[in-house]
């Protein structure tokens, strides 16, 4: 039965390995960015000599490859020390999903105990048994703090500030804590007089947009990696490079792969044409990508379907909170969820708006008292709606 059950799974398919498309696939090398990964080598070579730990910021647009380059580092450095008989340990906390140093600090020791219980201990038990381990351990840890500006805005200087004092416990340097702060913003600007002292101006890195011709390297190695030979032609890649350029986006570009390849696989194709490239880039935008939108928790996403459910059958440019909270109540409903308190819609909506989702701005008066209203950056409520439903499937 098994021949039966593979010969369904296993039709031909245009990807070799689509897993090398998705966006937390972290690639063995990344091109244009060698100087940056020589530069964190540099300012984390004293933790080979039992140095104390450093403190790195990474900035830069969207799409820049700071998560990437941050794992990349953190996962080769650890190899290369582990030769050389240096422990190096790094955890990586995704800020926004991980906003509070409580829920940061479980993600950290999660990384060490798998079966770390998720309630139960106060952040500072949490942090004597982080220091505990690593004392134990004798290691160095890295923790990359990616989107650092959400947890900071969030809850405050507090975990940096508690973690790099590790450092100053540490005896004789057996262990210590080095951290990345990986954020679109300068970070460093959130941070309090204490935490800031620690982000020395020598450790920032800045990575730029990148145009036409930097994204070529990085597109031709995924096209090796997830597609099999010659369904992905050079000339299509140059495509999806020059309509990635004006966004300097290597995460729109890899989606128009993704995208691009599995048109062509729906369409029954053996090779992707520039026509799939085309709908893949009308179908994809480069400022609320799928990678973002399915970091969404689910009420959020359900929210974010209501607001581009009413403004798909609106002809305003607006909607108010009130018609958002009404829509949201029917979304819930179809999708057999009990819809959050009136209050916590707010926070939604807050969350919503400072992660880009959406604009919210107080309406002028004439229009019933003055109300919030709800807009759309630069996406059609259509294609919104669309991406959404993929994501949270129908119900
Ligand atoms: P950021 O965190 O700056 O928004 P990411 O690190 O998530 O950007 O990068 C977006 C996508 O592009 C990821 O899939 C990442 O693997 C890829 N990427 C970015 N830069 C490179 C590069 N230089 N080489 C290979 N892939 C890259
Ligand atoms: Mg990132």
């Amino acid at each position: 039965m098994r021949d039966i059950i593979a010969g369904e799974l296993g039709g031909p398919t245009l990807f070799k390995d689509a897993s090398k498309l998705s966006y937390d696939y972290v690639p063995e090398r990344l091109p244009g960015r060698e100087e940056e990964m020589a530069k964190l080598a540099r300012a984390f070579r004293g933790l080979m000599q039992g140095g104390a730990g450093q403190h790195v910021l990474i900035t830069g647009p969207v799409g820049t490859g700071k998560t990437a380059l941050s794992k990349a580092f953190a996962r080769d450095f650890r190899a290369v020390a582990k030769q050389q008989n240096v422990n190096i340990e790094y955890a990586d906390v995704n800020c926004r999903r991980r906003s509070t140093e409580g829920a940061a600090l479980l993600q950290i020791l999660t990384h060490f105990d798998p079966r770390f219980p998720d309630r139960g201990f106060s952040n500072s038990e949490m942090l004597e048994n982080l220091r505990k381990r690593l004392e134990r351990l004798e290691a160095h840890l890295i923790v990359i703090l990616d989107e650092a500006d959400i947890l900071l805005k969030k809850s405050g200087s507090d975990l940096i500030y508690n973690l790099t004092r590790f450092n100053e416990e540490s005896s004789r340097a057996k262990y210590s804590v080095s951290i990345i702060m990986v954020s679109q913003v300068d970070a460093r600007a959130l941070l309090d007089e204490a935490a800031q002292s620690t982000f020395k101006r020598t450790n920032v890195i800045e990575l730029p947009k990148y145009n036409a011709e930097t994204l070529k390297p990085i597109i031709h190695d995924r096209v090796q990696l997830a597609f099999h030979q010659g369904v992905f032609r050079e000339e299509l890649e140059e495509m999806v490079a020059d309509t990635a350029d004006p966004y300097g986006d290597a995460r729109y570009a890899i989606e128009l792969l993704q995208k691009s390849g599995q048109l062509a696989e729906d369409a029954g194709r053996e090779k992707v044409v520039p026509e799939d490239v085309r709908a893949a880039a009308a179908e994809s935008h480069p400022f609320v990508t799928e990678t973002k939108l399915r970091e969404l928790d689910k009420h959020k996403a359900l929210a974010l379907l209501a607001i581009s459910r009413v403004l798909k059958k609106s002809s305003a440019a607006f909607c108010t909170t009130g018609e958002a909270e009404e829509r949201y109540a029917l979304v819930c409903e179809e999708w057999g969820e009990k819809p959050r308190a009136h209050t916590q819609f707010w926070t939604f909506l807050k969350d919503l708006d400072s992660l880009g989702f959406i604009h919210t701005k107080r309406s002028g008066k004439g229009i019933i008292g003055t109300t919030t209203l709800i807009s759309l950056p630069d996406i059609p409520a259509k294609v919104l709606e669309e991406k959404l439903l993929e994501i949270l499937k129908a119900p």
